[in-house]
């Protein structure tokens, strides 16, 4: 995927001639297709050489994934790269659970401790967010709840606290309940399963025929990783375009759309600009564990908010994370928040602008999606840096409406291989990610050349992020289910 334009640059850089000032219409032109599939097998050709089949932080295919990303942008000669490391916690493992020996659906809560529990299943009363709940034969049982009123760590701590072997918790709406305890704790092994489960449970129970065993193999270990970070030699570092990705899978599947478009798409924009003279330093960032809570960005920006210098360099940052969903839309960050309320930092409403009349002029419809900080721009928004993005949708299904907009299938959710083993490279719509990748272009070009389109951040600029970081958690813990991003999953399923 790299020949073509490394090999261009690279010619260029020694024959000292001198390059062409970007432009919008030439970046774009170096979009390639066949640049985005390659690059697509190559992660997918990562996660697949080893039995896991996935990019998760710290694993031997998220960090081939982190050396080939350094790898090329370092061949470029255009870009200093950096790798910055960090520790973080990770969980993971496996789980079974049989019931009256047959086996049944479920998947560990991350931040479950293991163990083998074996016994009959006992219902807990209410949705055991009380003690006293939990009837006497909790004690050395499987324990039984639904989803609802408190946290996941709240019903396992109280499982725990009742003597119980194990807690299985099913979902109290459609579909499979993937949730997290969010941290170590006093909890027994946890497991989460979707509803229709949780009913043939109920049924078992009432039977009083439902004998369970359940094994948790969970891995809870410090892991070292990578965010890559890429900054152009050229340019006014002082006056600073970063873009960023993520390069981290979930457990379950390779991530080829969530967030290997994202990860592609800017990479392929990285290499074109390469043949370019430009005026603003443009950064590209490769974030890492962003499943695991923004963790890779969240430590970047910690890092940048220790130099007010630092981060006044920073004049806007662009995230793109799931650009070529399956069954897509063409959804931008709501930066000005006229349609979620939720207003970012100073220029984040004219970024939004950027890209409405990019989609406008090519003919393109778009919605709103809402700026509540669910992907890798939710550090920044806190630190007060303009911000926007797009996003082709998640887990969420498509509407009518959106069925008439972007075609595609109504009832289907916008990526339903989301998390899941088959977010692979045979499911991603080739038309968004292209026609998502040349917008890239188009913003890498307008802002290497000028900021003039964004208004200068202001002593006011630092009232208005404490506002509006108040406004969008009331929003995170008051709203469960937009689905407007991937994360939101993992947030809402902590809460309740
Ligand atoms: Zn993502």
């Amino acid at each position: 995927m790299k020949t073509t334009h490394i090999a261009a640059a690279l010619s260029c850089a020694a024959c000292a001639i001198a390059q062409d000032f970007v432009t919008s219409k030439a970046l774009q032109s170096l979009v390639s297709l066949d640049e985005l599939v390659s690059g697509s097998q190559q992660l997918q050709d990562f996660a697949y050489a080893y039995p896991d089949r996935n990019r998760v932080f710290g694993g031997q295919a998220h960090n081939d994934t982190i050396n080939f990303l350094a790898g090329v942008l370092e061949e470029t000669g255009y870009y200093d790269v950096s790798i910055q490391s960090f520790l973080e916690l990770y969980s993971g493992g496996n789980s079974t659970l049989t019931v009256n020996g047959a086996a049944t659906n479920e998947s560990l809560m991350t931040y479950t401790p293991s163990g083998t529990a074996s016994g009959p299943l006992v219902l807990v009363n209410n949705l055991g967010c009380d003690p006293a709940d939990y009837p006497a034969e909790t004690e050395g049982n499987i324990a039984l709840i639904s989803r609802g009123e408190c946290p996941f760590a709240a019903k396992s701590a109280n499982a725990a606290a009742a003597g119980a072997a194990a807690l299985i918790i099913y979902n109290n709406v459609e579909g499979a309940l993937a949730g997290t305890l969010g941290g170590l704790g006093d909890y027994v092994p946890t497991v989460g399963t979707d509803l229709a489960t949780g009913e043939a449970l109920l049924s078992a129970i009432q039977n009083g025929t439902a004998n369970a065993v359940l094994e948790v193999n969970a891995i809870l270990e410090n892991r070292t990783t990578y965010n890559v970070i890429a900054e152009t030699k050229s340019g006014d570092h002082g006056n600073v375009l970063a873009l960023g990705a993520h390069t981290d899978s979930v457990e379950a599947g390779p991530g080829i759309n969530d967030d290997g478009s994202g990860t592609i798409g800017i990479l392929n924009v990285a290499i074109g600009l390469t043949n370019f003279t430009i005026n603003n330093a443009v950064r590209f960032c490769f974030w890492s564990a962003e499943e695991y809570g923004l963790l890779g960005s969240t430590y970047y920006v910690s890092q940048l908010n220790k130099s007010s210098e630092e981060l006044a360099k920073v004049r806007a940052y662009l995230n793109f994370d799931m650009i070529a969903s399956p069954n897509y839309a063409y959804l931008i960050y709501d930066g000005d928040g006229s349609a979620f309320n939720l207003t970012g930092p100073i220029g984040s409403a004219q970024i939004e602008t950027l890209f409405e009349d990019y989609y406008t002029s090519a003919g393109k419809t778009y919605n709103a999606t809402a700026f509540d900080g669910r992907s890798d721009y939710g550090p920044f928004l806190d630190v007060g840096i303009a911000a926007g993005g797009i996003f082709t949708g998640a887990e969420v299904p498509k509407t009518e409406e959106g069925q008439d907009i972007w075609g595609g299938l109504e009832d289907l959710a916008y990526d339903e291989n989301y998390h899941q083993a088959g977010d692979n490279i045979f499911n991603l719509a080739l038309d968004a990610f292209l026609f998502n990748t040349k917008l890239v272009a188009h913003a890498v070009a307008t802002y290497a050349t000028s900021f003039d389109s964004l208004p200068m951040p202001t002593s006011m600029t630092k009232r208005s992020v404490e506002l509006s970081k108040v406004k969008r958690q009331a929003y995170n813990g008051g709203h469960g289910s937009h689905g407007k991003h991937h994360c939101q999953s993992k947030h809402e399923a902590v809460m309740r």
